[in-house]
């Protein structure tokens, strides 16, 4: 970002990686496209000899695994709002996860927070840890017990800036000096906490890793992920991309940038929102405890406070016991039943009948997860009509 660039997030987002593709130009006077264009093409062209030497040297488009003008123009919007020097999207956020991972661990082991995405703990569980990346665990959120592990010096550390689904934060600037300390490096999954919220990077972290399919997409329609870092950390996990595969297409690329358009504009009133829901929730007589980190209850309020810009759009609560949480499942009627998160509808999910459903019950309870607690991605609908829906259906 040169000097003069406007830096509020909303105005980088309207317009961030416009201008991102090498193809843009497509009038006789130059006059250009005011979206970038998908371009559904699997090869490129050469005019000449001269064109085709350009292209084997990496200077111009060879083929869309390689790279894709539509994917790129999504990868520099995000790179802007990360503060980062670029990003590689993927097909998904698994695919940009274990990649980032393979590339960063080269088979070496790594510490990884718990209450991290099950998908994640499931590839460093199994597939990670048959290539060499055996995975040790540690609460993220706690900074002495994640530095007292570092000392071992894994390959990398992995956290969530915010976890799931009690929404622990983690001290991002503590623990990226004690990473660099170590020499090892560090890893944020932020799709929780979105760039509006905090920017790893800007924290010391060697890379922010983003499911897409969640807020920088935002409208549950496209499956898509996100690594950001320097251009010398970036370089490494984009031949991972290139030789495994998981690039995102163009189309997807296009929704994806569509989306990111309204990030923070959608963040600012999901959060609102989210907050104002979990202050009613917690004046409930049915509800038990409200885990959301901009309530003052949460164990990590404080740190919220100096790290998040506000409290995010996610909020956990727990209902009395299970058949509590199913009839409550049951009853809401705007919120909408759906296992995901991020989107601009607000969606409720019961961990223990769904996420964590395979979970030996000893482990799920030590780890919070009780048969009454109920996830809520609180969307930008009309406030008043969430706390509606959510006191008839608690009645
Ligand atoms: C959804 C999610 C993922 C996985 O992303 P996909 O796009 O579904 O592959 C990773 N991390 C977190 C925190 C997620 O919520």
């Amino acid at each position: 970002m040169s000097e003069g660039t406007p830096k509020g997030l909303s105005t980088l987002a309207v317009s961030a990686g416009l201008h991102a593709s090498k193809q843009e130009s497509l009038g006789p006077h130059h006059e250009r496209a005011h979206v970038a264009p998908i371009f559904l093409t699997s090869n490129y062209e050469y005019e000449n000899a001269e064109a085709a030497d350009a292209a084997a040297a990496g200077n111009a488009y060879i083929y869309s695994r390689y790279a894709n003008p539509s994917v790129e123009a999504f990868e520099q919007a995000v790179a802007t709002l990360e503060g980062a020097e670029a990003a590689c999207a993927f097909s998904s956020g698994m695919g940009a996860l274990s990649a980032t991972l393979l590339a960063l661990a080269e088979g070496g082991p790594i510490l990884v927070s718990d209450g991290i995405y099950g998908g994640t703990t499931e590839f460093v569980s199994s597939i990670g840890a048959t290539l060499g990346m055996t995975p040790s665990f540690v609460p993220g959120w706690d900074t002495k017990k994640v530095i007292a592990k570092l000392s071992q010096r894994p390959k990398v550390l992995l956290v969530e800036t915010i976890s799931n689904p009690l929404l622990r934060v983690a001290d991002l600037p503590a623990l990226a000096t004690a990473c660099a300390q170590f020499g090892v490096a560090f890893v944020v999954d932020a799709t929780f906490a979105t760039p509006c919220l905090n920017r790893p990077l800007q924290c010391g972290a060697t890379a922010v890793v983003h499911s897409a399919s969640k807020y920088l997409a935002g409208h549950g329609d496209v499956i898509a992920g996100i690594v950001a870092a320097n251009t010398h950390v970036l370089a490494k996990i984009h031949q991972y991309r290139k030789l495994i595969g998981a690039n995102l297409g163009p189309f997807e690329a296009f929704l994806a940038l569509r989306g990111l358009r309204t990030l923070p504009l959608r963040m600012e009133r999901q959060c609102a929102n989210a907050l104002q829901l979990a202050e009613r929730l917690s004046l409930h007589k049915s509800v038990r405890a409200v885990h959301y980190p901009g309530l003052e209850s949460h164990p990590d309020h404080a740190r919220a406070r100096k790290l998040l810009r506000s409290g995010g759009a996610m909020v956990t609560f727990e209902l009395q016991d299970l058949k509590a949480a199913r009839s409550f499942y049951d009853r809401i009627k705007v919120i909408r039943r759906a296992a995901s998160l991020g989107d601009v509808a607000s969606l409720v999910t019961h961990p223990v009948s769904f996420s964590h459903k395979g979970v030996p019950e000893p482990v799920r309870l030590a780890a919070g997860i009780t048969d009454g607690l109920m996830r809520v991605s609180v969307g930008i609908e009309d406030v008043e009509d969430l706390i509606a829906d959510v006191e008839q259906a608690l009645a």
